[in-house]
């Protein structure tokens, strides 16, 4: 068994489906699981519809018909028939949400996010086994929502390991036996059969998953990019690829942020000992770069970027000290308003935090906070964090900026600063 992942970025028009399916084809061997993203920006859409819809915004209907359309512009790229059964197949899919949007939203905004937002992945993974079989390939559709159970928190649904590895070995593995199966990334379903989402970018998670509980011999993972990088090309001009990389190193890169696989997905992998390939689909000969248990060093510095930075700095308003008892208080409110912490630092009478500057969420922590201490904040920063790092790679980075909290341990430094140039 082996399994390969495609994102959005793989399905993101005709042309790229038709490169996937060539590079499919050519495994053409049975015993593969394909799971897929949404294509391209879908889930983007998706969630600002279910924004709309929410807050009762007239914009909700014509952007679904404007997702739909994308949809079918696709279709109509790969098909010559003009009524081929894949119209209505993908319109189908999204009558869902059509029924959802006649309705009244509940005040269940988790539950409706994923019932809308779930809906991108079962759309790309029907166009895209469509097209697969009409260029011959023995391959079946299946739905993601069967295998992967999991409990109801919804937008960061937990697995049920026991179930899903049941599900997977009654179901799926006789259905590998006859034919390439394509199925969805970053839905799951839960045991009255809602259907659940496990966080964002969360597909290669759930390729992991999949290949933990059928014991694949690979997990290979299709990018854009050839392989991990030390940086991200976006940010950074000079960049070089990693050919090889711990499942510690992966986990400590994906951790602060690396984007190029989610942080969840080393660990079911490595507790079976699966390696995990990160390869360009723009060339598959190309070796990419390859996780495993082996402890080797990393040959460069990896530098990870972070733009949009808030610091949080929480003081006492009495002058008491920053205790144990105050430090679990305010964990319980960043817990409570799902704000994850990328660095902090813990002084006398301070308490200092960054972390990414999602409006809503954090104004609403900011607001809870100040119920109990003094609270500052700074946004508009920068936060880079280098593993295996040395002076003159810190040098580099920080020319220009103004440093506000440096940290250091081992392996890993991470500076968060604000650009001086931009006012
Ligand atoms: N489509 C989902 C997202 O964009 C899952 C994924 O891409 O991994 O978050
Ligand atoms: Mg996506």
């Amino acid at each position: 068994m082996e399994v390969y992942k495609f994102g959005g970025a793989s399905v993101c028009d005709a042309k790229s489906i038709q490169n996937m399916a060539a590079l499919i084809n050519n495994t053409a061997s049975e015993n593969l699981l394909v799971v897929i993203s949404a294509i391209g920006n879908i889930t983007n859409q998706l969630e600002l519809l279910c924004q709309y819809y929410i807050s009762n915004d007239s914009r909700a209907t014509p952007l679904l018909e404007e997702i739909k359309n994308f949809h079918f512009n696709i279709v109509k790229d790969l098909f010559q028939d003009p009524h081929h059964p894949l119209y209505d197949e993908i319109a189908n899919v999204f009558v869902e949400i059509e029924w959802l949007l006649e309705e009244e939203a509940s005040d269940a905004p988790d539950y409706l996010y994923d019932q809308i937002v779930s809906i991108g992945e079962v759309a790309s993974t029907k166009l895209v086994t469509a097209y697969l079989k009409s260029i011959g390939c023995n391959v079946a559709w299946t739905d993601a929502r069967n295998y992967i159970k999991t409990d109801n928190t919804y937008q960061e649904a937990k697995v049920d390991w026991l179930k899903t590895e049941a599900e997977i070995q009654k179901q799926l593995i006789p259905l590998l036996q006859k034919c390439i199966v394509v199925t969805q990334g970053f839905i799951g379903g839960t045991s009255e059969n809602f259907t659940t989402t496990l966080g964002r970018d969360g597909s290669d998670y759930s390729a992991a998953i999949f290949s933990a509980c059928l014991n694949a011999k690979a997990l290979t993972i299709w990018k854009d990019v050839p392989g991990v990088l030390n940086a991200d090309p976006k940010w950074f001009e000079e960049t070089e690829r990693i050919p090889q990389l711990s499942y510690h190193d992966a986990i400590e890169l994906a951790y602060y942020g690396a984007t190029v696989i989610h942080p969840k997905t080393i660990k079911p992998l490595q507790n079976k000992n699966i390696p995990l390939y990160v390869r360009s689909f723009k060339d598959p000969t190309h070796l990419g770069t390859i996780i495993t248990a082996l402890e080797t060093p990393l040959p460069v510095p990896s530098f990870i970027f972070k733009v949009n930075q808030v610091l949080i700095s929480i003081f006492p308003k009495d002058y008491s000290f920053i205790i144990e008892e105050n430090l679990s208080g305010i964990f319980s409110l960043f817990h409570k308003h799902k704000v994850k912490i990328n660095t902090m630092l813990n002084a006398a009478l301070s308490f200092s935090v960054s972390v990414d500057q999602h409006e809503v969420k954090v104004q609403a922590l900011i607001k809870d906070l100040s119920f109990f201490y003094k609270v500052k904040y700074n946004i508009g920063l920068e936060l880079v964090t280098i593993r295996y790092y040395n002076q003159q790679t810190i040098d580099r980075v920080t020319i220009k900026k103004q440093i506000l909290l440096e940290l250091k341990s081992r392996h890993t430094c991470q500076i968060l600063m604000k650009d001086t140039t931009i006012e």
